[in-house]
């Protein structure tokens, strides 16, 4: 699979606040020029290029002398308002000096909410590249509240690769990928170069935080790689203090964890009910139901259903849950949840004479159902 890399036209490379920053919460300027250089010259190569960065609030809070984050909320958007604007100013400064010109574009998790906002973001950015423009993207940490959050830049570097459909994600961390034990505490834990299945134990045994200023650690980046093997990108994680990782990366070079993405790409509308929305409400399922949508890639009929949580209309995306409580599958329901409580358990033939009319026969057509993502 690495052998592949070189070909690769769209890369997204998401860097971190530990990756920008010194150990004081400063720009670390050589990290920062390196990996500009390594991204210009990508672009040199007639490849499309995306980054990621954090360190809009470490940057902000840095200018005003602060050694930490402070807790309220209108604090840490006053320090990002701040930061995003000097963090920018040293991109745009360094990127000119290879000659590449920048565009920021700053997101919350509400502008891709609606798959009208999600296609025109997808737009934007497709013509942002055509102006051989590279991208910088940050979460729009100013306006952003609890619910409209993305939450860490590894999640949002894994939406923005969905969404431009990348050949490749390379997220550079303070850290060297992913090991079969904590290494800070295991001498021998083993590097894992490639992965191709994320277990429920390798995010327990990862759900450690990183640096005071950033929101990351091995746990968002796990979240994000489930999500990028469902699409179908390949993820890489990799230690930015390398010597030329990205191209190393690019090259095939064994550096870093892999995350192998299963073998075809999902098609943009199933990704965008997968990842690019919050489902509003959950439909529960009985255990034949299960069976047919997880074995069998059958759509979801009314006659599976135990009940619908939650108050949602039609064309809503929802969570489908199990008799377990397990989430087994995304989709998006032809019927509003009071529609689905009044035809759970029946047949679908007696959905009209319940409902007085009968638009579609699923409450979940197998076409808009993403399983296990
Ligand atoms: N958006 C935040 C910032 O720029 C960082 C989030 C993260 O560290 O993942 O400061």
């Amino acid at each position: 699979m690495r052998n592949d890399f070189k070909k690769f036209k769209r890369i997204v490379v998401k860097v971190g606040t530990s990756t920008l920053t010194h150990g004081n919460g400063q720009l670390n300027l050589e990290r920062m020029e390196r990996i500009v250089r390594e991204l210009s010259d990508l672009h040199n190569q007639d490849k499309e290029v995306l980054l990621v960065s954090s360190g809009a609030i470490g940057t902000g809070a840095n200018r005003m002398g602060l050694k930490k984050v402070p807790r309220t909320l209108p604090e840490k958007q006053a320090l990002a308002a701040i930061g995003q604007g000097a963090l920018m100013h040293m991109y745009e400064k360094i990127f000119a000096e290879y000659g590449k010109t920048v565009a920021q574009v700053l997101l919350t998790r509400e502008d891709l909410n609606e798959r009208l906002r999600y296609l025109n973001a997808t737009n934007t950015f497709l013509a942002i590249l055509n102006m051989n423009v590279i991208p910088i993207i940050n979460e729009n940490d100013t306006v952003a509240v609890d619910e409209i959050k993305f939450g860490d830049n590894d999640m949002l570097s894994t939406m923005i690769a969905g969404l431009v459909d990348a050949d490749l994600l390379i997220i550079l961390s303070d850290v060297d990928g992913l090991y079969d034990q904590d290494p800070r505490v295991h001498k021998d834990a083993q590097l894992q170069s490639e992965v191709y299945e994320i277990t429920d134990n390798m995010e327990e045994n990862s759900a450690n935080k990183g640096i005071a200023f950033s929101s990351g650690g091995m746990l968002t980046k796990l979240k994000g790689a489930r999500v990028c093997m469902t699409a179908g990108i390949p993820l890489v994680i990799a230690n930015s203090s390398e010597i030329n990782v990205i191209r190393r990366v690019i090259a095939g070079e064994k550096l870093g964890t892999l995350f192998v993405p299963r073998e075809e790409k999902m098609q943009a509308r199933k990704k965008w009910i997968a990842f690019g929305t919050v489902p509003h409400g959950k439909i529960v399922v009985d255990a034949g139901a299960e069976t047919a949508l997880l074995m069998k890639g059958k759509s979801l009929l009314a006659s599976g259903v135990v009940e619908a949580k939650g108050d949602f209309g039609r064309g809503t995306v929802v969570a489908v849950i199990s008799a377990q409580g397990q989430e087994i599958a995304r989709g998006m329901a032809n019927y509003s949840a009071e529609e689905i409580s009044r035809i759970a358990g029946k047949k679908s033939a007696d959905i009209e004479k319940i409902l007085g009319e009968k638009d579609y026969d699923e409450v979940i057509h197998r076409d808009n159902l993403c399983i296990k993502c």
